[in-house]
């Protein structure tokens, strides 16, 4: 199965130099996709093309972007309740929760803003996020406090009627990415365990992008697909319906969720099976509904707890000796109890080594 490394990295949606850079590689990413699919180009040149985009240019993108006094990306955890049963999700290892109160995000989003640079603004960790009544009002909060700062809320669309779409838009979220997995309606089921019929969750999509182009708003719709080539090429008339409506889509596989999934995972791990270091201990900092922050979006168990937003700043936070240690650990590839969760994770995978010289 080949991975679209690029438009998956496209979610960070970079900031300033590396936005530009990975806006470029992302459009050079769907035109190799489109003629490896037309069969212009044979698979090994859609592999050279594929490999010196994530060996050369996410690496430069990546080493331009990460900073090590603040954090780009903070996942917020909008909500911990959901409304599918997915069996590949981790949710049902996590302590049982609701939604983020207001002021608690509002205090993380007060300290970005007041920083001399935007960040992005991720609004999920488990739970569908717009099960939180105060989605709108919360990345409403983030665009009014800086309008540089970027938001992106991944849904199941379930959610997405009339009313919420037209809050989403008023919202001026950057960027919402649906979680589809396939185009194939049964095979729909079994992958969000209920009995959803995924004609209603197209109709959403389409009354959305509708929506956008009516308006003429700047909203970006990201379809995530989990698909390998075969099914990719199977649903190929989908994807160009929908790609001709505005959408973007990113091809994924399922990984085992810092090791709650074992059984799910798709990871095709090299001859070697070589390890690099995790991106997240420096792009992503994750506070969940409670405000303890981890520095991993899957950490369902909390296992890489680095401090609590309650009473600490996401900046003394993210320069702790506990954050130190785990950088170091995944740098050297040596992993002590404090990473014990990381050696049986394989979702690192899910993005190339953001590093030169890896260990
Ligand atoms: S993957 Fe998302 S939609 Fe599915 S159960 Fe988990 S939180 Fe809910
Ligand atoms: S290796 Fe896995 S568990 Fe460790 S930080 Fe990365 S994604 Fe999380």
């Amino acid at each position: 199965m080949k991975k679209n490394f690029i438009s998956s990295w496209l979610c960070f949606d970079f900031l300033g130099v590396g936005h530009q850079l990975v806006l470029l590689l992302g459009m050079i990413n769907n035109l190799i996709r489109k003629l490896a699919a037309r069969k212009i180009i044979n698979s090994k040149v859609e592999d050279l093309g594929r490999s010196l985009l994530s060996k050369v240019f996410y690496k430069l993108g990546a080493q331009l972007t990460h900073d090590l006094e603040f954090p780009f990306q903070i996942n917020l955890e909008l909500s911990r309740a959901c409304n599918y049963d997915c069996p590949f999700c981790a949710r049902t290892e996590t302590v049982v929760g609701s939604h983020i109160k207001f002021d608690l995000a509002k205090s993380v989003i007060d300290e970005a803003t007041s920083l001399n640079k935007p960040t992005l603004f991720a609004l999920h960790m488990w739970g569908e996020p717009m099960l939180n009544p105060e989605w709108g009002r919360i990345i409403s909060y983030i665009k009014k406090q800086k309008v540089q700062h970027r938001t992106s809320l991944t849904t199941n669309g379930f959610l997405l009627d009339t009313t919420n779409i037209e809050a989403l838009l008023q919202s001026k979220l950057d960027q919402v990415i649906i979680s589809l997995h396939t185009f194939d309606p049964a095979e729909y089921q079994i992958r969000i365990g209920k009995n959803i019929d995924l004609f209603f969750i197209e109709n959403n999509i389409k009354n959305l992008l509708a929506a956008i182009q009516s308006q003429n708003s700047k909203t970006k719709v990201l379809i995530r697909l989990f698909l390998d080539a075969k099914m990719q090429e199977e649903q190929s008339h989908k994807i160009k319906e929908y790609e001709d409506l505005g959408a973007v889509f990113e091809f994924d596989y399922y990984d085992n969720s810092a090791g709650d999934r074992q059984e799910w995972s798709e990871i095709p791990f090299t001859k070697q099976n070589k390890r690099w270091a995790c991106y997240h201990p420096w792009l992503t900092a994750t506070v969940n509904i409670f405000g303890e922050v981890t520095i991993c979006c899957v950490d369902s168990k909390m296992a890489l707890q680095v401090g609590d937003a309650n009473h600490q700043k996401i900046s003394e936070i993210w320069k702790n000796d506990k954050v130190k240690k785990i950088r170091n650990e995944h740098r050297t590839g040596k992993f002590s109890p404090t990473c014990e969760v990381c050696k049986g994770c394989d979702t690192w995978a899910n993005k190339p080594d953001m590093f030169f010289g890896s260990p």
